[in-house]
């Protein structure tokens, strides 16, 4: 089957393209938005990410406070720095990299960031919100996820989306999204009995599980939109992308498809809490 392949590359030059103008007013009225990062410990994949995540926002005008802590930092430590980020007025979002050291708490960490700098979505408030359809900053992953069907024009109202994983940064909130958007959505999970079965009557096909090429080509039903989240050591995917190819009518490639566009959605979740703070 011909495939469209939705290039994340692309719908994350547009999002950034879109913030340029946004960015360069702010700074006329004296505000650059910032974004902190927090990174603890050493985790090289983690240090990769953030370092990213910072180089992205320094590219577009956005301020990256970045703030490196030992690996021994505790939770009341991790607290102590969160809540002098929020209280900080020239700081505008707080993404804490996930994650910590296996020592600290990291639900408390996350529920400590103020929902306004929340744009990370870590949330169980930003969860909360997104879930009841009035979400800020839903989690980046799955407001990626739900860009690229936008960018591509990819209609959700009526399809059946199937969603395996059930994370709370990335199952939960994709499959809540989807469902503001009128899908019919199945959420299934490492308790799932006949997941093949149900992933065969997906029209949208969302991998979130972590495993590399988990989701096999034969239970793609012809046609399906099929999008992968997964991002594995090796860069490789949660699902067997040549063989998924065979039935689907668009997919995301890994590298190059989800990944980039989260980025981009963070950036843009930073430029919408300064406006908003700009704007009280
Ligand atoms: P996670 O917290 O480990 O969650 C994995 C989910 O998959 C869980 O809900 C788990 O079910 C489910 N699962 C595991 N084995 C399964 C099986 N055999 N059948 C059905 N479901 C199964 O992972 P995550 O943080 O959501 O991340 C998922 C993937 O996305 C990873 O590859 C990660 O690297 C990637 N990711 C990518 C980005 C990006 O920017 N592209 C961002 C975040 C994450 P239970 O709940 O029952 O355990």
């Amino acid at each position: 089957m011909e495939n469209l392949i939705l290039d994340g590359r692309l719908v994350a030059q547009s999002v950034k393209d879109s913030l340029v103008d946004r960015v360069k007013d702010l700074s006329e009225k004296g505000i650059i938005p910032c974004l902190a990062t927090i990174l603890v410990g050493n985790d090289p994949s983690s240090a990769t990410y953030v370092k990213m995540k910072g180089n992205a926002c320094e590219k577009i005008g956005i301020q990256s406070q970045r703030i490196h802590l030992p690996e021994e930092t505790t939770t009341e430590e991790l607290l102590e720095t969160i809540q002098k980020l929020n209280e900080d007025d020239s700081v505008h979002g707080i993404l804490l990299q996930h994650p910590v050291p296996a020592h600290i708490d990291e639900r408390k960490a996350f529920e400590s960031i103020a929902i306004q700098k929340d744009v990370d979505g870590v949330t169980s408030f930003g969860y909360g919100q997104t879930a009841f359809g009035f979400g800020k900053y839903p989690s980046c992953t799955p407001a990626a996820i739900m860009k690229i069907l936008e960018y591509y024009k990819l209609p959700i109202e009526g399809k059946h989306a199937v969603v395996v994983g059930r994370s709370p940064i990335l199952g939960k909130p994709v499959s809540a999204l989807l469902l503001n958007e009128n899908a019919t959505v199945t959420t299934c999970h490492s308790k799932t009995t006949n997941l093949s079965e149900i992933v065969k009557l997906a029209d949208i096909v969302v991998a979130a599980v972590g495993k590399p090429k988990f989701i096999q080509g034969d239970w793609i039903k012809k046609g399906a939109v099929v999008l992968d989240a997964g991002y594995n050591e090796g860069n490789i995917g949660d699902i067997d992308y040549e063989a998924c190819c065979v039935n689907a009518s668009a997919i995301t490639p890994v590298p190059g498809g989800v990944g980039p566009v989260t980025i981009s959605m963070l950036l843009k979740h930073t430029v919408d809490a300064a406006e908003e703070k700009a704007a009280l």
